[in-house]
């Protein structure tokens, strides 16, 4: 059962074959043999778990029955889940119990998806390796000697090793995209605004988006189905009519035009990668679609222009963590502005810092000019970039990652190094459109190999329908890492 998507999950619980106090309970079950491995999780409520599939099933039995109705789904722990310890992988929260659900969770609450536990994730979603973690580093099902990526690792080791069905993660530089392309799974990042921020802890605010992950194309439409939805209480959130990303998924691909920058194949990425995606490229061709060179010429400024706007809002993001109203407080101090260095210094850990260090010089005065706002301009150019590239095709595609998996600590203690692991997926935040990752084949270490698919913005439907199109052809998405019993 713990091979099951959504999908058909979705299809047992609605024919009665399964409850989801059943299904529920073998993932619990599979977490608790194997969560020691690959360290998914921070929290795990069993309880809690069992309580809400209880009352899924009896939503079912009142003829209440959504598709994600008795789903477990993993929840990274960015996300406030009322009377759940909530941490975002830091000490600074590591005693924050919630007393609100973030917008996402209520929703999933709302249709009876059973939250399966608290996904660990990088310090603040600061990082792609989920290395940075106060609850310590997520090992890749692939191979526990290497990363899964980050800062969504743990909601993407979860979902690779089988012990959650789907999940949902954050992607404010590549998040979502780049652990689901290390894992060999399927992850999207919705367009800005699509899904709610309220109450999904801030890093960098003008970049944060929720979105799904989980084995499957279909299941991610599935998932963004009852993630995406209006929220007054997050100014950013887009107001339109509701979308079904399912609605798709059985049209054809033919005629497709897809866009290939040759920014995303110029020096830098591993050959195997580049052979994975050249080979998925083909197999579009031989579905019909064609394709056309386009180019990006600014992107090779979006890491540098990230690195100047994430941390000047995370700067700012991050003052509210003081010692007074949240979280961990220094045991120890002589008077107040002592206690908010000793409370600062103890709680957050050697990235955060970092981040907080070059967010308040890059805003302060003398530097604001040269760095923020020059930044926020060649930002504009970078979604200029796309919106010129969109003219000439449907979808845009590339790797997510320029290398397979890396080692634990391989890039821990070379920053400049592991920010460059989001070369390819920075930009599209940058610009606010949407991107996902499939899995697209293998290294010759057996490592997976993630195909990205951009999109115009509000095409989520249509880039669900490509890969959806790619996985009915393929079967990549359904490998599962060595030693990880599929049946
Ligand atoms: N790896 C990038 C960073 O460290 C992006 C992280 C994210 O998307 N949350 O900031």
């Amino acid at each position: 059962m713990h091979n099951a998507t959504i999908k058909s999950l979705s299809a047992d619980l609605a024919a009665r074959k399964l409850s989801s106090v059943e299904v529920t309970q073998q993932f619990l079950l599979r977490i608790k043999a194997l969560n020691q491995r690959y360290n998914c999780f921070i929290t795990v409520d069993e309880e809690k778990s069992l309580t809400q599939a209880r009352a899924a099933d009896a939503l079912r039995g009142a003829g209440h029955a959504r598709p994600l109705t008795g789903v477990p789904v993993a929840q990274k722990d960015i996300f406030c889940a009322k009377g759940w310890l909530t941490t975002c992988g830091s000490k600074m929260l590591s005693n924050f119990v919630s007393p609100y659900d973030a917008h996402v969770v209520e929703r999933l609450n709302a249709v009876g998806a059973v939250n399966l536990g608290k996904t660990n994730m990088d310090e603040f979603a600061m990082g792609s390796s989920s290395e940075t973690s106060h609850f310590g580093p997520v090992k890749n099902p692939w191979d526990a000697a290497t990363v899964p990526g980050g800062s969504s690792g743990g909601s993407a080791a979860a979902v690779a090793a089988r012990l959650a069905p789907a999940a949902i993660g954050t992607d404010t530089g590549g998040s979502i995209r780049q652990p689901a392309a290390l894992t060999g799974i399927s992850g999207l990042k919705p367009t800005y605004g699509v899904v709610s921020r309220y109450g999904m802890i801030a890093f960098a605010s003008s970049l944060d988006q929720g979105g799904p992950m989980a084995r499957s194309a279909e299941d991610l439409a599935l998932l963004l189905n009852v993630m995406a939805g209006f929220d007054a209480r997050d100014s950013t959130s887009l107001e339109r009519p509701a979308v079904d990303y399912a609605r798709d998924l059985a049209k054809p691909v033919a005629g497709l035009r897809i866009g290939l920058p040759r920014e995303f194949f110029a020096h830098g990425v591993a050959p195997d990668v580049e052979k994975a995606v050249g080979e998925a490229v083909g197999q579009f061709k031989r579905l019909g679609c064609e394709t056309v060179e386009v180019s990006l010429p600014n992107m090779a400024l979006s890491v540098p222009v990230y690195y100047v706007l994430a941390p000047a809002e995370a700067s700012s993001n991050l003052a509210r963590f003081d010692g007074v109203r949240y979280g961990y407080r220094a045991p120890e101090y002589g008077d107040l502005t002592d206690m908010y260095k000793k409370t600062r210094a103890q709680g957050f850990g050697g990235e955060v810092k970092r981040r907080i260090l070059i967010g308040t010089y890059v805003l302060s005065h003398g530097y604001y000019d040269a760095y923020y706002i020059r930044a926020q301009k060649l930002r504009r150019l970078i979604a200029q970039d796309f919106i010129e590239a969109f003219r000439k095709c449907d979808v845009i595609m590339g790797p997510t990652s320029p290398t397979t998996a890396f080692r634990l600590g391989e890039k821990a203690g070379d920053p400049v190094q592991m920010y460059l692991s989001d070369i390819y997926t920075i930009a599209v935040n940058l610009a606010g459109l949407p991107g996902m990752s499939i899995p697209c084949g293998f290294d010759s270490q057996g490592l997976p190999v993630g195909l990205q698919i951009i999109g115009d913005y509000f095409a989520e439907a249509k880039m669900l329908k490509v890969a959806h199109q790619y996985q009915l052809a393929t079967d990549w998405h359904d490998r599962a890492p060595p030693g990880i019993e599929i049946n």
